[in-house]
């Protein structure tokens, strides 16, 4: 396999997105930073998932116009609906957990999110 020469990130820049073109079609290579260059300090969670949203984005425009502002706005939506989701969830497997020998899969149940419950 041919190793692909990886593109320089500017430090300020927490990602990008690589596209190219294959026999089946548009290949998007989405490169995210984890890690401050230099500290070597870990990005936040936030900043990530952002950057994320972002380069997805670009998988379905490519020019920052009103398009990709309008995809880039839904991706982030949709991240703010299931962290707020799992936020929420987390809360309550805590809440109802303590001392209640309750399991996941009951809180799952409970909130009717999971087709697995049984
Ligand atoms: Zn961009």
């Amino acid at each position: 396999m041919k190793k692909r020469k990886s593109k320089v990130m500017p430090n300020n820049v927490l990602g990008y997105n690589r596209t190219s073109t294959s026999y089946r079609g548009k290949i998007h290579d989405i490169h995210l930073r984890l890690r401050r260059p230099g500290t070597h300090e870990l990005i936040d969670y936030e900043s990530i998932a952002a950057t994320m949203c972002h380069e997805l984005a670009h998988c379905v425009r490519g020019p920052h116009d009103a398009h990709f502002y309008k995809v880039n706005t839904l991706f982030s939506c949709n991240l703010a609906k299931h962290s707020y989701h799992n936020l929420m969830l987390q809360s309550f497997i805590q809440i109802n957990t303590q001392g209640h020998g309750r399991d996941r899969g009951t809180v799952c149940c409970i909130l009717g999110k999971r087709s697995s419950c049984r």
